[in-house]
């Protein structure tokens, strides 16, 4: 095994860890950034992004990941291939007892900080048709891709919080919305269920799950089937969005940082620090609300400065220790 000692690592290459490497590189920090099993994240498997700002032509996902990319690495990011297996998080907030990351089983790394940027995962239903036709009019992210099928009719699998709201802003721009609900009932908060429930062209569709996402290039229905009745039924529909939630992806932290139930990392109201002095999480790893490109690089940014000021204190500590003794 190989080792060898930095300031800042970086996990996770999405918008969050990427703008965390601009910042921490131009302040010095010379971080080290590993990219993880998906390089570039979740946009990689996007299209058009039409809602980050700065790109009034709009641009494609993977394209603004390389984009990124090479901003990091102009300000001396040292951007690697590479997936943390695993961590040992020291609870000293001090530049003796650094935190530890095990890389690809085979090499290990010590950081006086650790930027968690390793994103969130849209859970899936597992069907191939959804696999084959994802990007091509099947999406896990209605505010990305809901554009594209203004005027449209779409189908959208959920009943929880973010399918509520995907529903409610896919109704704003497409001609009709089914909402496909494998219960009798929804697990969405009240309001929202009201605010799907009155909308006019919004229909939902109870106990029915789906059987296929029907196209050979684009979509162009879903089988869906009731499971009450066992009726099957097609609906023609452009767009399938899934909207089952999210799962980040933190599996590696567990043990060593406060989370909520469903592994969300939590950190201090306002910053991006953990309970973990020296280690800071943003983008959506910490993000079950907004989970946004544009939120994450913000918060990214924030992971950074947080870094920045912590270090610069632990450096005075250490520098004024060394003089005592
Ligand atoms: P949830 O886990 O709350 O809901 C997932 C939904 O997907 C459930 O209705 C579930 O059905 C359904 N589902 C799961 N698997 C399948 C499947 N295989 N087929 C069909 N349906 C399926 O996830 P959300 O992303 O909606 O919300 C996550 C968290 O984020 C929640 O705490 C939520 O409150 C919060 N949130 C808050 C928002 C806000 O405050 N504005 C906005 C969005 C989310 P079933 O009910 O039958 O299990």
């Amino acid at each position: 095994m190989t080792s060898e000692h930095v300031k800042c690592l970086i996990i996770g290459s999405g918008p969050a860890g990427y703008t965390a490497a601009i910042y921490a590189s131009r302040a010095g920090l010379k971080p080290v950034l590993y990219q993880g099993a998906q390089p570039g994240g979740q946009l990689t498997i996007t299209t058009e992004v039409d809602n980050f700002p700065g790109y009034p032509d709009g641009v494609q996902g993977p394209q603004m990941m390389q984009d990124l990319e090479a901003q990091a690495r102009r300000f001396g990011t040292d951007v690697r291939y590479g997936v943390v297996t695993g961590v040992m998080l020291s609870n000293n907030s001090s530049l003796d007892s650094p935190h530890k990351a095990i890389v690809d089983e085979q090499h290990e790394i010590t950081a006086d900080t650790v930027i968690i940027s390793t994103g969130a995962a849209a859970k899936w239903l597992g069907l191939p048709s959804e696999m084959r036709l994802n990007g091509r009019g099947v999406s896990a992210c209605a505010v990305c891709d809901g554009f594209f099928f203004r005027g449209q009719d779409v189908a959208i699998v959920g009943a929880g919080d973010t399918a509520a709201e995907e529903a409610s802003y896919l109704a704003n721009l497409c001609r009709k919305v089914y909402m496909l609900v494998r219960r009798g009932e929804m697990r969405a908060s009240k309001i929202m269920q009201q605010r799907v429930k009155t909308l006019p062209n919004v229909e939902i569709l109870w106990h029915t799950e789906t059987v296929e996402v029907l196209g050979e290039e684009d979509v162009t229905g879903v089988r869906v089937r009731n499971t009450e009745t066992g009726t099957e039924q097609i609906l023609d529909v452009t767009g399938f969005f899934v909207a089952i939630g999210h799962k980040p992806n933190t599996d590696i932290f567990k043990g060593y940082l406060d989370m909520d139930e469903s592994g969300y990392i939590l950190t201090e109201k306002g910053s991006t620090r953990t309970n973990i002095p020296g280690v800071f999480a943003c983008g959506d790893a910490q993000d079950n609300v907004y989970r946004q490109a544009i939120t994450a690089a913000g918060t990214g940014c924030m992971a950074a400065l947080d870094a920045e000021r912590y270090l610069a204190v632990l450096e005075v500590g250490h520098l004024q220790e060394q003089y005592v003794h």
